[in-house]
Formats: C-alpha cells, sequence, structure tokens
C-alpha cells in the first residue's frame, strides 16, 4: 500500500465476506461444494434466454444499449407488481419499485441512505453476511435478535423496542427459508413484526430472494401486505429464480419520500441497472408458461436434492449434531456438538475436498463456533451424497 494512502474510517469497517473466501476453493473441480448460494449450473434455460435475447435486440435494441431511467425498466416494474400482488400479496404501483443491481444493491442503498454512524439496526441472528457487510460498512451497530422455528423472537424485538435508549434505525428480516439456516417466519409472526414495528415506528426490511424456491405448504404473505404494516420495504431478485450473473433486482417501498432517497442514492452509484439485462429478465418472466415451467423445474430438481442432503446427513452424521429441515430455498444449517468447531472442520473438509461455509461469521455479537451452513442447489444427487459422506467421515476423525 501506497504510504500517502489514508483510507476512510468507513473503509476500514469493510471485512471480507467469508463465503467469497471459501468460494476461491470450491471454484476447483474435483471439490464438492456446499458453499455458495448457486443456483444448479445445469438447469440456467440458455436457448430460451438466448430467444429472449435476439428478441430483445430486435424489438427493443436501441432502448436495451441505451442509458435508461435510474428506476428501471417500466414494463418490468409493472410485471413485478402484479407478480407481487398475485404471489406475496404486495399492492404497490411501480412508481414504488426501484430496479437494483442485485438484492446486495438494495440491502447497501438502503444503508447508505439511512444509517448514521453508530445507528442501531437489527437483524435476526444469525443473519446474512451480506446484509451484515453491508450494514457495517455505513458503520451501524448491528443488534442480533434470538429465533426460533417461527422466525424472529417477538418478546426479544418487543423488550428491545421498550427499553433501549436509542431508536433502532431498521429491522432486517429474511422471513423465507432463512440464509443461512433456511427457517421461515410464520404468518402469524409476520403479523406482530408489522404491528410491533408500526408501533415505533421502525422500518423493516424484509428480504426475499428464495420465496419462489417454496417445495412445501402455501406461500406466506409478505409483511409489506399486512395492513397494519407501516414503513416497509421489500426486496427480490431475479438471482435465484433465472441467473445470478444478470444482477437484476427490485426493491418496493412503502414510503415515497424514502423511494425518492433512494432513487437518488442509486443515480450517485451506478445511474442505472443495466438497461439489457432489464429487458432480458422481463422478456423471459413476462412469457407466463416460460416462466412457471421454469420455476417448476427448479423446484422439482431442488426438493430432491434437499432431500438427499438429508437423507445423507442422517446416514453420515455422527450423533450428536442437529439441522434443520427447510420447506424452500437453497440452505440448511447444521449444529456440531457444542464442544467442536466448524472452521477447523473446515480445515479437515477441505482435505477430503468438500466445502461448506463455517457459521461464526453468520452470528452477531455472539461467539458461536458449532455452527455450519450447507447449499443443497448447486451439487448433483450424487455428488451431494458422496460429499456429506465425506463430511460425515471428517466429523467423526475430529471425534476421536
Ligand atoms: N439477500 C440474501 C438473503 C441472499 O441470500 C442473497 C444472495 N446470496 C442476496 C441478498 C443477494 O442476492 P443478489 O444480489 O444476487 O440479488
Amino acid at each position: 500500500m501506497n504510504p500517502s494512502t489514508s483510507f476512510s474510517t468507513r473503509s476500514q469497517a469493510m471485512g471480507p465476506s467469508a463465503i467469497r473466501q471459501v468460494l476461491k476453493f470450491t471454484g476447483m473441480p474435483d471439490v464438492i461444494s456446499f458453499a455458495g448460494g448457486l443456483p444448479a449450473p445445469e438447469l440456467f434455460p440458455i436457448s430460451e434466454l438466448r430467444r429472449a435475447a435476439d428478441a430483445v435486440l430486435r424489438d427493443d435494441g436501441v432502448a436495451s444499449l441505451q442509458y435508461d431511467a435510474s428506476e428501471g425498466h417500466l414494463p418490468l416494474r409493472q410485471w413485478i407488481c402484479a407478480h407481487l400482488d398475485r404471489t406475496v400479496g404486495i399492492q404497490a404501483a411501480p412508481d414504488r419499485v426501484l430496479i437494483t443491481n442485485g438484492s446486495q444493491q438494495g440491502l447497501d442503498l438502503v444503508a447508505k441512505v439511512l444509517i448514521d454512524p453508530g445507528d442501531i439496526v437489527l437483524v435476526e441472528n444469525p443473519a446474512y453476511i451480506g446484509a451484515l457487510q453491508a450494514f457495517r460498512a455505513y458503520e451501524a451497530d448491528i443488534v442480533g435478535l434470538p429465533m426460533d422455528e417461527e422466525g424472529v423472537r417477538i418478546d426479544a424485538l418487543g423488550e428491545f423496542l421498550r427499553t433501549s435508549r436509542r431508536r433502532p434505525k431498521l429491522l432486517y428480516l429474511t422471513t423465507n427459508f432463512q440464509n443461512p439456516t433456511g427457517l421461515t417466519t410464520s404468518a402469524e409472526r409476520r403479523r406482530h413484526v408489522a404491528a410491533l414495528a408500526a408501533e415505533f415506528r421502525l422500518p423493516v426490511l424484509e428480504d426475499d430472494p428464495y420465496g419462489e424456491l417454496r417445495y412445501s405448504g402455501p406461500n406466506i404473505r409478505a409483511i409489506g401486505s399486512i395492513p397494519e404494516a407501516r414503513d416497509w420495504l421489500y426486496l427480490g431478485t431475479s438471482s435465484k429464480i433465472l441467473s445470478p450473473g444478470m444482477r437484476v433486482a427490485w426493491l418496493v417501498v412503502a414510503n415515497p419520500q424514502f423511494y425518492e432517497r433512494l432513487t437518488l442514492a442509486k443515480q450517485s452509484a451506478d445511474l442505472h441497472t443495466s438497461s439489457f439485462t432489464q429487458r432480458l429478465v422481463w422478456q423471459f418472466v413476462s412469457q407466463s408458461e416460460l416462466y412457471d415451467a421454469h420455476i417448476e423445474r427448479l423446484r422439482a430438481a431442488y426438493v430432491r436434492r434437499r432431500d438427499v442432503m438429508l437423507a445423507s446427513l442422517s446416514a453420515h452424521l455422527p450423533e450428536g449434531s442437529s439441522w434443520t429441515r427447510p420447506a424452500g430455498g437453497l440452505f440448511l444449517w447444521l449444529s456440531l456438538p457444542q464442544w467442536q468447531d466448524s472452521t477447523e472442520l473446515l480445515q479437515e473438509c477441505i482435505a477430503q475436498k468438500v466445502a461448506f461455509v463455517p457459521g461464526a461469521p453468520f452470528w452477531v455479537g455472539r461467539d458461536v463456533r458449532n455452527t455450519l451452513r450447507l447449499n443443497f442447489s448447486n451439487a448433483s444427487e450424487e455428488r451431494i451424497e458422496d460429499g456429506i459422506a465425506r463430511l460425515g467421515r471428517a466429523a467423526e476423525a475430529a471425534l476421536v
């Protein structure tokens, strides 16, 4: 480093993502990776997207290559409004939908317009690392709230709101098939959260990249659909249902002043999301038969992979471990015996050519060593079985 470079205090609060670090190693072909949240590569609808790309360039070529509005491509925003109404019960107008460069940018923009150094952000504990990274970059004071099988514990949220001398700026929740635990917030819990947040004027950011990937049970309506909900924001993305490489996501904002500020923040960040990929996503999703068939294909493949992973864990993990059984999404969460350290286990697993993400960096303000996150969407059923057997052997070896 050039000794004359003096970085901002903010940049010193930025740390590397534990996931990105493990991903460096998982690119090797003989490694079985349960680390990233990567979709199955063989399920990308490449020929359909080739046709969609042709149609975009044929019918809307100039606009798809030109600068665009910061808010995003209007037909895509209209489709999102209709889709959210149908799937999660949110009723929003297109002028409350901001297209972002992945939902990761949505997290960054919300943090940018809301957080001054030292402001409190409430999150589930454990929580998605990328959100923690975004909030930390703006020097938030992040407070983790305990969870149970139904999501964030409402008693803990209520107590914090009633007793804290400082008013928190934001509550961040991943309500469907949470990253990392796979847990889903129940309908009742969502109603309680909406009521409490309204009482304490607390904005709620609901991050929902996985809601469409439900393998059993009915959809649960979003917090933003609950009549008591006031200052809510909802993040959706095409990353897990179409392609993370296209970087097209949407932030829906109840409060018009909040929306305006977010749009200005987006302008200064990147002017707008790619005109071309927005139209490409729209071409694909607006053909409802194509879209529905694709989602069905993903669900059918992922539910089998989840079941293979659950069966393999039962067969190969030594006694004393437990894991979640998610009803959707891409991840499950494994708890090893209390005394076992998943970061040490990862070293042994890397020697066995299998990878996962240790749980420690997902925890906020708690030193929990014995948890880890497993992704089940990326590897084939055979490799899942093989990889979990290797993980089981490594965990067994650590016992002696
Ligand atoms: N939020 C959550 C909970 C996630 O799991 C992810 C991706 N792993 C993201 C946001 C970011 O997704 P993207 O930027 O690709 O839309």
